[in-house]
């Protein structure tokens, strides 16, 4: 009997009619003779909500019972969904994180699954529909965690490794992984296939459709899986190793995220040990830096440091800056307004002259680069926010992804 582990983001699921429908996809599958473990998110807009609630009552919610109340989000769903299953007369049952249980390891709100128990609902698959709530763990101490934004599609993927499934499809609102954004640049084109490599680069680079760990977890593991619509037949995007895919084009795809934020220390001194003393604490406070450019001044004895941050690491940022009684520097300058903008391909390594095109293609429209980092599939340059979505079209068209 095939094993298919089925997961429905929140737009799926955000309605009681899509709820229905869902349920409907399900039945279809498991009348086919298939063994259905289904994964749900909250309902679109619910875990959002969920947080307004808590900023409501303190910006610093205390993080154990954050993890408690946006876990709600996903049972919600579940429950609802094994009832419209049960409605239409099969037989389904819900399975929460504590009592299957998902074990995870790590802060809370950004847990990681590492195993959790599969005896039980192996055998219920023999009889009926398991039904599991993304998103959400349970750690060594017995508290509820979650693992992240966007991480039903982790918890999918690690259901799929621990079941030994035979497929993981990921149900969303669009007909699967495309060329950008297709609800921003609407002449994006579906990708047919796509490694894991790219996916993961495009995904932690900003596209939505995946997240991040996700992927990286189905890369360690092996594990196909298939990006796919829940409101349209069409088929999907595969995503798998790298093997078996024709690269008849330099780039894949274009991402973009407005979320980081640039700092530029001006007039630091030069001499060694400036720079470890600038990253050092931010790396002790966690704070994940992304690029760093260094200009020689015409004095040869200061330099001026420009690097990225997440946007949310700010405030931190500039704190842990003033207090770093290590470092000099003249002046601080901080732009919150910028975005990131990147092209992804595998078949970046054997296409030369790629690097100019996209600078090249960003002058034509008169958009300045205001810091550039690269990796042999990914070119990534920060420019004003206000240029993002010029910027993506450009690059798409340059590439010819329209
Ligand atoms: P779900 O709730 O199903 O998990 P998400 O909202 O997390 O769905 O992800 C789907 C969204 O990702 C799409 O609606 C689309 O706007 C966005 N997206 C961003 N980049 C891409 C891309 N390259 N291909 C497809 N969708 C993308
Ligand atoms: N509900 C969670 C979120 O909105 C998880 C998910 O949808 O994957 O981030
Ligand atoms: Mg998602």
């Amino acid at each position: 009997m095939v094993k298919k582990i089925l997961k429905f983001g929140g737009t799926s699921v955000g309605t009681i009619e899509r709820i229905q429908h869902v349920a409907n996809i399900i039945k279809k599958e498991y009348d086919a003779g298939n063994q259905i473990i289904a994964i749900v998110s909250a309902m679109a807009g619910r875990t959002n909500e969920l947080i307004k609630y808590s900023k409501d009552i303190a910006q610093d919610f205390d993080k154990r019972e954050l993890d408690v109340l946006l876990s709600t989000g996903e049972q919600v769903t579940c429950a609802l969904l094994a009832g419209a299953l049960i409605k239409l007369k099969l037989k389904a049952k819900t399975w929460l994180n504590w009592q299957i249980p998902i074990l995870t390891e790590g802060e809370h709100s950004n847990s990681r699954i590492i195993n959790m128990n599969v005896s039980q609902i192996s055998k219920y698959l023999d009889e009926g529909i398991a039904v599991i709530p993304g998103f959400q763990g349970i750690s060594k101490k017995g508290d509820v965690t979650t693992i992240g934004r966007g991480g039903s599609d982790a918890t999918a993927v690690a259901i799929a490794k621990l079941f030994n499934a035979d497929s993981c499809e990921i149900y969303t609102d669009v007909d699967g992984v495309f060329s950008t954004d297709p609800n921003k640049i609407p002449v994006a084109k579906k990708i047919e296939k796509i490694s894991y490599d790219e996916m993961l680069e495009l995904s932690s680079l900003g596209a939505k459709v995946m997240q991040p760990s996700a992927v990286q977890t189905a890369m360690i593991y092996n594990i196909p899986l298939e990006v796919r619509s829940t409101f349209t037949d069409r088929k999907g995007t595969k995503i798998f190793d790298q093997q078996s895919i024709d690269y008849n084009k330099s780039v894949t795809g274009v991402a973009y995220s407005k979320d980081d934020a640039k700092i530029t220390l001006i007039g630091v001194e030069d001499k060694p040990g400036v720079a470890a003393n600038i990253f050092d604490p931010l790396n002790k406070a966690q704070i994940n830096v992304d690029m760093v450019i260094q200009n020689i001044s015409s004095d040869q004895k200061t330099t001026d440091i420009t690097f990225t941050i997440k946007r949310e690491d700010l405030s931190n940022t500039k704190e842990i800056l003033k207090n770093n009684k290590k470092i000099k520097y003249q002046d601080i300058a901080y732009n919150d307004k910028v975005a990131k903008v990147s092209i992804v391909g595998a078949g970046m390594v054997s296409t030369p002259g790629v690097t100019f095109k996209m600078f090249k293609g960003l002058a034509d429209e008169k958009i300045n680069i205001l810091a550039i980092s690269t990796s042999e599939i990914k070119l990534s340059v920060i420019i004003e926010q206000e240029n993002t979505l010029n910027a993506v079209k450009k690059l798409h068209t340059i590439f010819e992804l329209d």
